[in-house]
Protein backbone atom coordinates (compact mmCIF):
# COMPACT_ATOMS: atom_id res chain seq x y z
CA UNK A 1 0.00 0.00 0.00
CA UNK A 2 1.62 3.45 -0.97
CA UNK A 3 0.60 6.72 -0.12
CA UNK A 4 2.84 10.03 -1.00
CA UNK A 5 5.57 7.48 -2.71
CA UNK A 6 5.95 5.99 0.79
CA UNK A 7 4.90 2.80 2.45
CA UNK A 8 2.20 3.12 4.70
CA UNK A 9 2.37 0.15 6.72
CA UNK A 10 6.14 -2.41 6.42
CA UNK A 11 4.40 -6.09 5.77
CA UNK A 12 5.78 -8.49 8.46
CA UNK A 13 7.58 -11.45 7.39
CA UNK A 14 6.61 -14.66 8.91
CA UNK A 15 9.20 -15.05 11.54
CA UNK A 16 7.74 -11.75 13.07
CA UNK A 17 4.50 -12.57 12.66
CA UNK A 18 5.04 -15.42 14.47
CA UNK A 19 6.87 -14.02 17.29
CA UNK A 20 4.54 -11.42 17.69
CA UNK A 21 1.76 -13.79 17.80
CA UNK A 22 3.86 -15.69 20.61
CA UNK A 23 4.27 -12.71 22.76
CA UNK A 24 1.25 -11.42 22.75
CA UNK A 25 -0.49 -14.76 23.15
CA UNK A 26 1.74 -15.41 26.76
CA UNK A 27 0.82 -11.43 27.69
CA UNK A 28 -2.88 -12.24 27.48
CA UNK A 29 -2.43 -15.53 29.34
CA UNK A 30 -0.91 -14.00 32.28
CA UNK A 31 -3.29 -10.70 32.36
CA UNK A 32 -6.37 -11.09 30.51
CA UNK A 33 -9.55 -10.08 32.76
CA UNK A 34 -11.33 -12.79 33.94
CA UNK A 35 -15.48 -11.77 32.11
CA UNK A 36 -18.07 -13.85 31.84
CA UNK A 37 -18.46 -14.31 28.58
CA UNK A 38 -14.83 -15.76 29.02
CA UNK A 39 -15.37 -18.60 31.00
CA UNK A 40 -18.03 -19.61 29.02
CA UNK A 41 -17.71 -18.64 25.21
CA UNK A 42 -21.31 -19.83 23.97
CA UNK A 43 -22.09 -18.18 20.57
CA UNK A 44 -25.57 -16.77 22.05
CA UNK A 45 -23.37 -15.44 25.33
CA UNK A 46 -20.40 -14.03 23.14
CA UNK A 47 -23.14 -12.06 20.94
CA UNK A 48 -25.30 -10.67 23.10
CA UNK A 49 -21.40 -9.46 24.85
CA UNK A 50 -20.04 -8.36 21.48
CA UNK A 51 -23.54 -5.91 21.04
CA UNK A 52 -23.45 -4.77 24.25
CA UNK A 53 -19.64 -3.94 24.28
CA UNK A 54 -20.54 -1.67 20.72
CA UNK A 55 -20.98 1.32 22.46
CA UNK A 56 -20.35 0.46 26.20
CA UNK A 57 -17.33 0.22 28.15
CA UNK A 58 -16.95 -3.53 30.03
CA UNK A 59 -17.14 -1.93 33.21
CA UNK A 60 -20.87 -0.36 32.67
CA UNK A 61 -21.77 -3.11 31.05
CA UNK A 62 -20.96 -5.61 33.54
CA UNK A 63 -24.50 -6.11 35.18
CA UNK A 64 -26.49 -5.45 32.86
CA UNK A 65 -24.81 -8.16 31.21
CA UNK A 66 -25.54 -10.17 34.41
CA UNK A 67 -29.21 -9.26 34.55
CA UNK A 68 -29.57 -9.73 30.52
CA UNK A 69 -28.64 -13.23 30.61
CA UNK A 70 -30.40 -14.07 33.81
CA UNK A 71 -33.78 -13.02 32.13
CA UNK A 72 -33.03 -14.23 28.60
CA UNK A 73 -30.65 -17.41 29.01
CA UNK A 74 -30.86 -18.21 25.49
CA UNK A 75 -32.26 -17.36 22.12
CA UNK A 76 -35.28 -19.40 21.96
CA UNK A 77 -36.17 -17.16 25.54
CA UNK A 78 -35.03 -13.70 23.28
CA UNK A 79 -37.10 -14.71 20.53
CA UNK A 80 -40.22 -15.25 22.56
CA UNK A 81 -39.90 -11.89 24.35
CA UNK A 82 -41.60 -9.09 23.70
CA UNK A 83 -40.11 -5.59 22.34
CA UNK A 84 -41.35 -4.28 25.76
CA UNK A 85 -39.88 -6.87 27.59
CA UNK A 86 -36.44 -6.47 25.79
CA UNK A 87 -36.32 -2.98 25.87
CA UNK A 88 -36.82 -2.48 29.97
CA UNK A 89 -33.93 -5.38 30.32
CA UNK A 90 -31.60 -3.14 28.38
CA UNK A 91 -32.94 0.35 30.06
CA UNK A 92 -29.86 2.23 30.62
CA UNK A 93 -27.48 0.72 28.42
CA UNK A 94 -28.49 3.36 26.23
CA UNK A 95 -28.63 2.93 21.90
CA UNK A 96 -31.58 1.35 22.09
CA UNK A 97 -31.62 -0.06 18.29
CA UNK A 98 -29.03 -2.83 19.73
CA UNK A 99 -31.58 -4.50 21.55
CA UNK A 100 -34.63 -4.02 18.82
CA UNK A 101 -31.91 -5.64 16.64
CA UNK A 102 -31.14 -8.61 18.98
CA UNK A 103 -34.78 -9.82 19.57
CA UNK A 104 -35.47 -9.42 16.05
CA UNK A 105 -32.06 -11.25 15.42
CA UNK A 106 -33.08 -13.84 17.42
CA UNK A 107 -36.55 -14.72 16.17
CA UNK A 108 -34.64 -14.87 12.34
CA UNK A 109 -32.35 -17.57 14.19
CA UNK A 110 -35.22 -19.45 15.82
CA UNK A 111 -36.69 -19.54 12.65
CA UNK A 112 -34.30 -20.20 9.83
CA UNK A 113 -31.88 -21.59 12.04
CA UNK A 114 -33.60 -23.96 14.99
CA UNK A 115 -32.07 -21.49 17.50
CA UNK A 116 -28.50 -22.20 16.73
CA UNK A 117 -26.53 -19.19 15.31
CA UNK A 118 -25.38 -19.35 12.05
CA UNK A 119 -21.22 -19.84 12.32
CA UNK A 120 -20.14 -18.69 8.67
CA UNK A 121 -19.41 -14.99 8.38
CA UNK A 122 -21.53 -14.21 5.39
CA UNK A 123 -24.59 -15.57 6.96
CA UNK A 124 -23.99 -13.95 10.56
CA UNK A 125 -23.94 -10.46 8.88
CA UNK A 126 -27.29 -10.98 7.33
CA UNK A 127 -29.00 -10.91 10.56
CA UNK A 128 -30.15 -7.49 12.27
CA UNK A 129 -27.27 -5.75 14.10
CA UNK A 130 -24.71 -7.79 13.08
CA UNK A 131 -22.22 -6.09 10.73
CA UNK A 132 -18.46 -7.10 9.69
CA UNK A 133 -16.65 -6.70 12.82
CA UNK A 134 -19.42 -7.98 15.32
CA UNK A 135 -19.06 -11.43 12.55
CA UNK A 136 -15.52 -11.54 12.98
CA UNK A 137 -15.88 -11.39 16.84
CA UNK A 138 -18.57 -14.01 17.13
CA UNK A 139 -16.74 -16.50 14.49
CA UNK A 140 -13.63 -16.45 15.84
CA UNK A 141 -14.28 -15.79 19.70
CA UNK A 142 -17.29 -18.31 20.14
CA UNK A 143 -16.04 -20.97 16.94
CA UNK A 144 -12.47 -20.44 16.71
CA UNK A 145 -12.51 -19.65 13.17
CA UNK A 146 -9.06 -17.51 11.97
CA UNK A 147 -11.26 -14.59 11.00
CA UNK A 148 -10.20 -10.89 11.57
CA UNK A 149 -11.58 -8.27 13.66
CA UNK A 150 -11.06 -4.23 13.97
CA UNK A 151 -12.10 -2.39 16.07
CA UNK A 152 -11.01 1.08 17.66
CA UNK A 153 -8.34 -0.74 19.98
CA UNK A 154 -6.82 -2.90 17.60
CA UNK A 155 -7.36 0.39 14.87
CA UNK A 156 -4.69 1.74 16.98
CA UNK A 157 -2.59 -0.90 17.94
CA UNK A 158 -1.66 -1.95 14.31
CA UNK A 159 -1.22 2.22 13.95
CA UNK A 160 1.15 2.35 16.50
CA UNK A 161 2.91 -1.15 15.79
CA UNK A 162 3.35 0.80 12.29
CA UNK A 163 4.75 4.10 13.36
CA UNK A 164 1.62 5.64 11.01
CA UNK A 165 -0.56 8.29 12.16
CA UNK A 166 -1.55 9.14 8.89
CA UNK A 167 -5.18 7.35 8.21
CA UNK A 168 -4.98 3.98 6.86
CA UNK A 169 -7.61 2.75 4.40
CA UNK A 170 -9.94 0.60 6.16
CA UNK A 171 -9.61 -2.44 4.36
CA UNK A 172 -5.83 -2.38 4.53
CA UNK A 173 -6.35 -2.63 8.68
CA UNK A 174 -8.43 -5.50 7.48
CA UNK A 175 -6.16 -7.01 5.83
CA UNK A 176 -3.51 -6.75 8.75
CA UNK A 177 -5.64 -8.19 10.71
CA UNK A 178 -6.63 -11.02 8.80
CA UNK A 179 -2.50 -11.30 8.68
CA UNK A 180 -2.07 -11.60 12.23
CA UNK A 181 -4.95 -13.97 13.35
CA UNK A 182 -3.31 -17.69 13.57
CA UNK A 183 -4.79 -20.59 11.99
CA UNK A 184 -5.26 -21.68 15.78
CA UNK A 185 -6.22 -19.92 18.80
CA UNK A 186 -8.09 -17.40 17.01
CA UNK A 187 -10.18 -17.15 19.84
CA UNK A 188 -7.68 -15.97 22.72
CA UNK A 189 -5.74 -13.99 20.01
CA UNK A 190 -8.19 -11.68 19.04
CA UNK A 191 -9.49 -11.35 22.62
CA UNK A 192 -5.78 -10.51 23.24
CA UNK A 193 -5.19 -8.24 20.11
CA UNK A 194 -8.22 -6.43 21.88
CA UNK A 195 -7.22 -6.55 25.18
CA UNK A 196 -3.54 -4.86 24.84
CA UNK A 197 -5.45 -2.21 22.90
CA UNK A 198 -8.05 -1.64 25.66
CA UNK A 199 -5.56 -2.03 28.56
CA UNK A 200 -1.79 -1.35 27.84
CA UNK A 201 -1.91 0.31 24.47
CA UNK A 202 -4.36 3.30 25.34
CA UNK A 203 -5.27 6.42 23.44
CA UNK A 204 -3.66 8.76 25.78
CA UNK A 205 -0.38 7.38 27.35
CA UNK A 206 -0.04 3.84 26.58
CA UNK A 207 1.76 1.80 29.12
CA UNK A 208 5.12 0.85 26.91
CA UNK A 209 6.99 -0.45 29.58
CA UNK A 210 5.12 -2.91 30.52
CA UNK A 211 3.79 -3.78 27.08
CA UNK A 212 5.13 -7.19 25.65
CA UNK A 213 5.21 -6.37 22.05
CA UNK A 214 7.23 -3.04 22.24
CA UNK A 215 10.52 -4.84 20.65
CA UNK A 216 8.36 -4.92 17.53
CA UNK A 217 6.79 -1.55 18.42
CA UNK A 218 7.94 1.24 15.47
CA UNK A 219 5.91 4.29 17.45
CA UNK A 220 7.57 3.50 20.55
CA UNK A 221 11.05 3.08 19.17
CA UNK A 222 10.66 6.78 17.95
CA UNK A 223 8.97 8.33 20.77
CA UNK A 224 5.90 8.81 18.67
CA UNK A 225 4.04 6.24 21.42
CA UNK A 226 1.49 9.24 22.64
CA UNK A 227 -0.10 9.95 19.64
CA UNK A 228 -3.08 8.68 18.01
CA UNK A 229 -3.46 7.03 14.77
CA UNK A 230 -5.54 9.10 12.83
CA UNK A 231 -9.79 7.44 12.56
CA UNK A 232 -12.67 8.24 10.68
CA UNK A 233 -14.45 10.52 13.01
CA UNK A 234 -18.00 10.92 13.18
CA UNK A 235 -17.94 13.96 14.79
CA UNK A 236 -16.21 15.02 11.27
CA UNK A 237 -19.36 14.23 9.15
CA UNK A 238 -22.05 16.80 8.41
CA UNK A 239 -24.75 16.86 10.51
CA UNK A 240 -27.91 15.76 9.65
CA UNK A 241 -30.83 18.23 10.17
CA UNK A 242 -34.60 16.93 11.35
CA UNK A 243 -37.91 18.67 11.85
CA UNK A 244 -39.28 17.25 14.99
CA UNK A 245 -42.77 18.31 16.04
CA UNK A 246 -44.05 18.57 19.89
CA UNK A 247 -48.05 18.67 18.97
CA UNK A 248 -49.30 18.90 22.71
CA UNK A 249 -53.37 19.27 24.20
CA UNK A 250 -55.07 18.42 26.92
CA UNK A 251 -51.85 17.42 28.86
CA UNK A 252 -51.17 14.81 25.83
CA UNK A 253 -48.75 14.54 23.46
CA UNK A 254 -48.68 12.99 20.35
CA UNK A 255 -46.94 9.85 19.42
CA UNK A 256 -46.78 7.89 16.18
CA UNK A 257 -45.49 4.56 15.18
CA UNK A 258 -44.64 5.67 11.51
CA UNK A 259 -41.10 6.60 11.12
CA UNK A 260 -39.74 8.23 8.51
CA UNK A 261 -36.25 8.64 9.68
CA UNK A 262 -35.52 4.66 10.18
CA UNK A 263 -32.05 4.59 12.78
CA UNK A 264 -34.13 6.47 15.47
CA UNK A 265 -33.84 3.80 17.95
CA UNK A 266 -37.46 3.01 19.67
CA UNK A 267 -40.80 1.58 18.10
CA UNK A 268 -42.59 5.12 19.02
CA UNK A 269 -41.37 8.68 18.14
CA UNK A 270 -42.44 12.40 17.66
CA UNK A 271 -43.31 13.13 14.24
CA UNK A 272 -39.93 13.72 12.71
CA UNK A 273 -38.67 14.09 8.75
CA UNK A 274 -35.14 14.82 7.84
CA UNK A 275 -35.32 18.26 6.18
CA UNK A 276 -35.04 18.10 2.49
CA UNK A 277 -32.86 19.94 0.25
CA UNK A 278 -32.41 23.63 1.36
CA UNK A 279 -36.43 23.70 2.42
CA UNK A 280 -36.75 26.52 5.62
CA UNK A 281 -37.35 24.55 8.67
CA UNK A 282 -40.84 26.11 9.55
CA UNK A 283 -42.06 25.39 6.07
CA UNK A 284 -40.79 22.03 6.50
CA UNK A 285 -42.94 21.67 10.04
CA UNK A 286 -45.58 23.40 8.77
CA UNK A 287 -45.98 20.43 5.97
CA UNK A 288 -45.47 17.49 8.69
CA UNK A 289 -47.88 19.24 11.07
CA UNK A 290 -50.27 19.34 8.09
CA UNK A 291 -48.99 15.67 6.95
CA UNK A 292 -49.85 14.65 10.80
CA UNK A 293 -52.95 16.24 11.94
CA UNK A 294 -54.85 16.37 8.39
CA UNK A 295 -55.10 20.19 8.41
CA UNK A 296 -53.47 23.28 8.54
CA UNK A 297 -52.13 24.16 12.55
CA UNK A 298 -49.89 27.00 13.41
CA UNK A 299 -46.66 25.84 14.53
CA UNK A 300 -44.19 27.91 16.45
CA UNK A 301 -40.37 27.57 16.61
CA UNK A 302 -39.33 25.93 20.06
CA UNK A 303 -35.53 25.64 19.82
CA UNK A 304 -32.72 23.09 18.50
CA UNK A 305 -31.49 20.00 20.30
CA UNK A 306 -28.17 18.21 19.27
CA UNK A 307 -27.46 14.63 19.64
CA UNK A 308 -25.29 12.29 18.12
CA UNK A 309 -26.48 8.56 17.24
CA UNK A 310 -23.35 6.24 16.84
CA UNK A 311 -22.41 7.52 14.06
CA UNK A 312 -24.24 9.91 13.33
CA UNK A 313 -24.56 13.81 14.23
CA UNK A 314 -28.46 15.29 14.05
CA UNK A 315 -29.66 18.48 15.05
CA UNK A 316 -33.12 18.65 15.39
CA UNK A 317 -35.29 21.69 14.98
CA UNK A 318 -38.25 21.38 17.18
CA UNK A 319 -41.34 23.02 16.56
CA UNK A 320 -44.43 22.88 18.69
CA UNK A 321 -48.15 22.68 17.57
CA UNK A 322 -50.95 23.30 20.10
CA UNK A 323 -54.01 22.81 17.82
CA UNK A 324 -57.23 24.22 19.87
CA UNK A 325 -59.36 20.90 19.94
CA UNK A 326 -57.61 17.15 20.09
CA UNK A 327 -57.94 16.11 16.65
CA UNK A 328 -59.10 12.30 16.21
CA UNK A 329 -56.85 10.39 14.32
CA UNK A 330 -57.85 7.16 12.53
CA UNK A 331 -54.61 5.44 12.01
CA UNK A 332 -53.60 3.08 15.37
CA UNK A 333 -50.06 4.82 14.43
CA UNK A 334 -50.94 7.88 16.00
CA UNK A 335 -51.81 7.89 20.15
CA UNK A 336 -52.71 10.80 22.63
CA UNK A 337 -50.28 9.53 25.76
CA UNK A 338 -50.06 11.64 29.05
CA UNK A 339 -46.83 13.25 29.37
CA UNK A 340 -45.38 10.64 31.49
CA UNK A 341 -46.10 7.43 29.46
CA UNK A 342 -45.04 9.42 26.47
CA UNK A 343 -41.58 9.78 27.54
CA UNK A 344 -41.47 6.57 28.72
CA UNK A 345 -42.20 4.95 25.33
CA UNK A 346 -40.26 7.32 23.27
CA UNK A 347 -36.88 5.54 24.02
CA UNK A 348 -34.56 8.01 22.31
CA UNK A 349 -33.60 10.46 24.50
CA UNK A 350 -33.53 13.35 21.34
CA UNK A 351 -37.11 13.30 22.26
CA UNK A 352 -36.74 13.88 25.52
CA UNK A 353 -34.75 16.66 25.00
CA UNK A 354 -37.40 18.21 22.39
CA UNK A 355 -40.43 17.91 24.72
CA UNK A 356 -38.40 19.78 27.20
CA UNK A 357 -36.85 22.38 24.53
CA UNK A 358 -40.45 22.91 23.74
CA UNK A 359 -42.22 22.95 27.39
CA UNK A 360 -39.13 25.31 28.29
CA UNK A 361 -40.57 28.24 25.66
CA UNK A 362 -43.95 27.92 26.74
FE1 LIG B 1 1.28 0.61 22.14
FE2 LIG B 1 3.49 1.32 23.46
FE3 LIG B 1 2.95 -1.28 23.01
FE4 LIG B 1 3.66 0.31 21.02
S1 LIG B 1 4.89 -0.25 22.76
S2 LIG B 1 2.00 -1.16 21.00
S3 LIG B 1 2.69 2.27 21.60
S4 LIG B 1 1.79 0.19 24.28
Amino acid sequence: MEMSGRPLYQIWNKEKTRKFRRMLLGWYHRNKRELPWRSNPTPYRVWIAEIMLQQTRVQAALPFYQRFLGRFPNVEALAAASQEEVLAAWAGLGYYARAQNLRRAAEQIVREFGGKLPQSLETLQRLPGIGRYTAGAICSIAFNQPRPVVDGNVRRLIGRLHGTMRRAPEEFLWEQAADLVPARRASDFNQALMELGALVCLPAKPQCSSCPVRNLCVACARGMENRRPAVRSAKASKALELVVLVVEHACRILVTSRKSVGFIPGKWCLPTRALEGDRAPARAAELLARETLGRQVTVRAAGQVRHSITWRRLIAHVFAADPCEMPVLGDVRYRWLKLPEAKRVLTSSLYGKAISESFRRD
